[in-house]
């Protein structure tokens, strides 16, 4: 079985600067570190790491070769990404010394996705696998019509959030993933709450105090606590959730089960710096929380 996972793929380079430079204002960063992000390598690189075979269908520029490499190293089947023309997605995130931050996203490739990769990569696809979407690239919805068209289920984590795309992917996801202010923006934009949306299975996350999980057999909701930690960065918490909570499905757990699983490495994912690189495997989850 694989999890397919239609996604961007970005460069993020993180600047060191001791404030957030002001309109006008140049600024000399004092440290500069790069790594991989964008949701869809994240989450794929945590189910990967959960232990799944992971596919991921996107795009880099004719600059993104490394990118490549370093997600097949990974683990992550690649054999889907294409080469697009211009640069591969970028993010420039300038980080103070007080932590606040600022972030410019270029998305590049990610918006230069083609339908091919996809007819391709569903041509191998097997029935009742999933394929994982989210909101960083274009043909979502497409993506999701022929994911199902080949049997798969789709599950949609709905950030970054737009009320339309929501609202467009709810009726083609079996499953919805959304933070909790991602959901109070879609009962706003639908006057319906996560029980409500159509969807069989809705997973609301809740950073420190856990998630809940709402469906058929759990209509007023299935509360899992979070691991208690000290979190030093809470970048790709959601991403980490969402891979394992994927993995976990994928292996036949239950939607409990598979939360707190997911809970588990999310928790462990806000101890850490960074995102994809720092992104726990399975086998610390059990080291860390048995
Ligand atoms: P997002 O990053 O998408 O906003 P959340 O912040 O809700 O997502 O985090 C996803 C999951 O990671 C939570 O449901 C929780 O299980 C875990 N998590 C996040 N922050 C913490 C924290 N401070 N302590 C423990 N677990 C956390």
């Amino acid at each position: 079985m694989t999890v397919w996972c239609l996604g961007s793929i970005n460069l993020d380079r993180f600047y060191r600067v001791p404030h957030i430079p002001a309109p006008g204002e140049t600024l000399a960063a004092r440290e500069l570190t790069t790594g991989i992000g964008g949701k869809g390598a994240n989450m794929s690189v945590a189910a990967a790491r959960a232990g799944a075979r992971v596919a991921l269908i996107g795009a880099v520029g004719a600059d993104g070769a490394w990118a490549r490499d370093r997600l097949a190293a990974w683990g992550v089947d690649t054999r889907f990404v294409a080469t697009a023309a211009g640069p591969t997605g970028h993010a420039i995130i300038a980080v103070a010394d007080d932590g606040e931050n600022t972030i410019i996203i270029h998305p590049g490739a990610n918006h230069r996705l083609e339908a091919g990769p996809l007819q391709a990569a569903f041509a191998e696809a097997r029935p009742g696998e999933w394929c994982l979407i989210q909101n960083e690239t274009v043909l979502q919805a497409e993506g999701a019509r022929r994911a199902r068209a080949a049997g798969l289920r789709v599950a949609y984590a709905a950030a970054p959030f737009t009320a339309e795309a929501a609202v467009e992917m709810a009726p083609l996801a079996d499953l919805l993933i959304l933070n909790r202010v991602e959901m109070d923006q879609l009962q706003a934009a639908t006057g319906r709450g996560p029980d409500a949306q159509g969807v069989a299975t809705v997973v609301v996350t809740e950073g420190a105090d856990g998630a809940t999980g709402y469906d058929a057999a759990h209509p007023g909701g299935l509360h899992v606590a979070a691991v208690p930690v000290e979190a030093v960065d809470t970048t790709g918490a959601g991403d980490t959730f969402t891979g394992y909570l994927l993995a976990g499905l994928e292996r036949g757990m239950g939607l409990g089960a598979a939360m707190g699983w997911a809970a588990k490495a999310g928790a462990l994912m806000v101890t850490r710096h960074g995102t994809a690189d720092v992104i726990p495997n399975f086998s610390e989850i059990d080291a860390n929380f048995g």
